[in-house]
């Protein structure tokens, strides 16, 4: 069943996280400033799949149960799933202006579901079976779900059994009747202090010396022995000051974690591989796969917001009629919806996996994802060359609302004589909070390294570019029969 925003933020309260910010154990993670507005924006994803506007998008009907569930727990059934998962995203994006958190749970449950079917294929194991209940858990909860994928991986030039410290991979450190104990850490969790449980998959493919490092299973986010240590952002403090326009944007934001496993107890019903090194490469690709799709939309809805930003700057700067300011405003635009072509034809190219689900085409998801890492950098410049450097140099909130020099601020820094200071100032710490601040994580490192960076996709991209056929059809073409004399 579908939870209410109230019934989601009412079981983040009733989870035991142990979290630490700061240097300090947090008490209560739903109510502390800096992480609310996390909080917020995936509570946003139960509040819009209550909206008869917006079922489609939203909502889906389970493969499992035929009942209604949010998007976010559902296996894509074909390539109009597949689209309306990327339209669903832009339309959060748009929302939220924030990375909303809980799509990675939603890519890692469609990789684990056809890779663990393939794999019981080959191997005679049983983990589908077993995901399979979790998914209906999963589906009957409505719960946010943590895909957790990145070790820290230490030295990168050894593989995970050849790292001077055996835990910078996540492994399995003993084997019992009922279940397994891991130890080690995920890295950069996006949503972690947000979710219910966590789905962790193994980082990269590995070979047999690996095995007990190719590991994939579920946890509830409060289970004994994990604790998370929370990440830094630009300009988080902020939130600590209790204004709301210096912040840029006061109720939405992303965060990522440290997620460390200190020896945590997983039932085998949970385990969905164990060892299995040689399927742990196919996880890799598939989440991977989902997830630079994903960028395909939601960059694109926040992208939305801040092309939007740019060009209400330059209307409060009087500068919105000028031809290059307009031709800017375009160029944004043909980028941002270039990132949105690519997440709708990777997903209208899927296909049907061996499990029932549908994968997007790789090739043309990974061309979107290398986009990203160079796009919303571009869309960011120029949004930065539009608003004007007063986004840097501008005096706070509390100066402009100063009985004193509050006059000076609204005197000095006021564009159009018709609008009033404060929403200049409130534009401009937007415009800012995105390129540079608390939403900058999401919206520009997160495009270089989230989903992996660049050269994963490069590698990926070489792969599945088909250069043979290619070379063929030049051939062909150029007349060429033979390639050496004989
Ligand atoms: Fe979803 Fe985007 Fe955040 Fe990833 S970065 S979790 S795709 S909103
Ligand atoms: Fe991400």
């Amino acid at each position: 069943a579908l939870k209410t925003p109230e019934q989601y933020e009412e079981s983040l309260r009733k989870l035991k996280l142990k979290v630490y910010l700061q240097g300090e154990l947090v008490e209560n993670p739903v109510d502390h400033p800096i992480i609310r507005p996390s909080m917020n924006s995936v509570k946003k994803t139960y509040e819009l799949a209550q909206k008869p506007e917006y079922a489609d998008l939203m909502t889906a009907v389970s493969h499992l149960t035929g009942e209604k569930v949010n998007r976010f727990c559902h296996l894509h059934q074909s390539t109009g799933d597949l689209v309306n998962k990327v339209k669903m995203q832009r339309l959060l994006g748009q929302q939220t202006a924030a990375c909303f958190q809980r799509c990675v749970g939603m890519d890692a449950i469609n990789a684990v579901d056809s890779v663990t079917f393939e794999m019981d294929q080959k191997l005679g194991t049983n983990y589908h079976e077993r995901f399979n209940q979790f998914l209906l858990k999963m589906q009957q909860e409505d719960w946010t779900v943590d895909g957790a994928m990145t070790d820290p991986k230490g030295d990168r030039s050894l593989a995970p059994s050849k790292q001077a410290d055996p835990d910078l991979y996540v492994h399995v450190v003993e084997k019992r009747q009922d279940g397994i104990v891991v130890r080690g850490a995920k890295a950069h969790q996006t949503g972690a202090i947000n979710s219910h449980w966590i789905l962790v998959m193994p980082t990269i493919a590995m070979g047999k010396d690996d095995a007990e490092y190719a590991l994939s299973f579920a946890a509830p986010a409060d289970a004994e022995g994990i604790f998370y240590i929370y990440g830094r952002q630009s300009c988080d403090t902020r939130k600590l000051e209790g204004g709301k326009i210096d912040v840029g944007n006061s109720e939405f934001g992303g965060h990522e974690a440290l997620m460390v496993f200190d020896d945590v107890f997983v039932p085998w019903e949970n385990v969905f591989m164990c060892g299995e090194a040689e399927f742990s490469g196919l996880l890799v690709e598939r989440f991977a796969g989902y997830h630079r799709q994903s960028y395909g939309g939601c960059k694109v809805g926040v992208g939305d917001v801040l092309i939007g930003a740019a060009a209400v700057a330059a209307e409060y700067n009087g500068a919105a009629k000028a031809s290059h300011v307009k031709d800017k405003l375009i160029e944004m635009t043909h980028l941002n919806e270039t990132l949105y072509a690519c997440g709708i034809a990777c997903s209208a190219e899927g296909h049907k996996t061996a499990s029932g689900n549908y994968l997007i085409n790789l090739l043309l998801a990974n061309v979107c994802k290398q986009n990203v890492t160079r796009y919303p950098y571009e869309i960011a410049r120029l949004a930065e060359d539009i608003a004007g450097g007063l986004m840097v140099t501008m005096p706070s909130e509390k100066d402009l609302h100063n009985p004193e020099i509050g006059k000076v601020v609204e005197k000095y820094f006021k564009g159009v004589s018709d609008v009033p200071m404060e929403q200049r100032m409130r534009i401009l710490r937007l415009v800012e909070n995105l390129t540079l601040g608390t939403a900058a994580v999401g919206y520009r490192t997160e495009s270089m390294h989230g989903a992996g960076s660049p050269q994963a996709q490069r590698i990926m991209i070489a792969r599945q570019g088909n250069l043979e056929q290619k070379k063929q059809l030049a051939k062909a073409i150029a007349g060429i029969t033979q390639d050496k004399a004989n």
